[in-house]
């Protein structure tokens, strides 16, 4: 018998925009599953996790509706862990609130495309990976000159306090870019558009979510020429290692029961795009 269907997002949004096309089909994936309890973990249980608001087809808030990759992987991982959908309360975790949100008790997890890093990790621990994205750049569609991260010479770039993308433009263009940060992605992509940057950078994953919003469709195209590879990881608490190793055997289910290419093609994939193979959850 089939297994119950948890939800269904929107199909091939970002697969549209990374290819440019503003096409995309439902892929034939299956569907996400109910899954089986993870070792150790009971039913009856409550999380509060973080997630972006304003990543569309990746953490996305709605009035009372969450869609996105994210939203997927947050909600199966709670229901491995013992906690019903509606069990779960979501809240806003912008990039430079996520640390804090696990340090205060704030949220449990943060499933919001949370690059693991070492510095991260002196204050918080992290499952996964369960997804790789790279650094990129969301350009205006009638921009030819962009084509790389190697064509920024004097551009003004614009990316969000507290993310990786941010430090990796201090770090490798100090003094040969102008970089804006803002607390969220879309004021960079308003800005993007009203011409007072030239370019967003941050993960592929995100920037094509954007580019295939209706409101922006046709109006900005993703270069595609990935720069970093960003490793996505669940936050938790530090030092709590027993969460941990349930998130990570929760995200192995994930991958191997078929739900994270469903969840994928659901946000991402779709006619033509070559989805990426999943990482090796545990290796955080
Ligand atoms: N994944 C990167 C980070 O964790 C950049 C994207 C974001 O999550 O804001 O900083």
């Amino acid at each position: 018998m089939a297994a119950p269907t948890l939800r269904r997002g929107t199909c091939g949004v970002v697969l549209a925009a990374l290819l440019g096309t503003g096409l995309a089909a439902c892929g034939d994936s299956g569907e996400i599953k109910k899954p089986d309890l993870v070792e150790g973990a009971e039913a009856g249980g409550k999380l509060t996790i973080g997630i972006s608001y304003d990543e569309p087809g990746v953490g996305f808030k709605d009035g009372d509706d969450y869609s996105g990759f994210d939203v997927d992987t947050a909600t199966y991982v709670a229901e491995a862990l013992g906690v019903d959908d509606d069990d779960i309360t979501w809240v806003r975790a912008d990039p430079a609130d996520r640390e804090e949100l696990l340090t205060s008790g704030q949220a449990d997890l943060v499933v919001a495309t949370y690059s693991i890093t070492d510095e991260r990790k002196q204050q918080v621990d992290f499952a996964g990976p369960y997804f790789v994205a790279h650094q990129d750049l969301l350009i205006r569609r009638n921009d030819t000159e962009i084509t790389g991260p190697k064509t920024l010479h004097d551009r003004v770039l614009c990316s969000v306090t507290g993310t990786t993308s941010s430090e990796y433009v201090r770090e490798h263009y100090k003094g040969d870019i102008t970089l804006k940060e803002y607390p969220r992605y879309s004021a960079c992509v308003e800005a993007l558009l009203d011409g007072k940057v030239d370019a967003v950078t941050t993960d592929d994953l995100i920037l094509a979510g954007y580019a295939s919003e209706d409101r922006y469709r046709g109006k900005l195209k993703v270069v595609g020429d990935g720069f970093t590879d960003e490793r996505y990881g669940i936050g938790v608490r530090k030092g709590d290692t027993a969460l941990v190793a349930k998130v990570d055997a929760a995200l192995k289910q994930y991958i191997d029961d078929g739900s994270w290419r469903a969840a994928l093609d659901e946000s991402v994939g779709g006619s033509g795009y070559d989805l990426p193979d999943p990482p090796t959850p545990g290796t955080a």
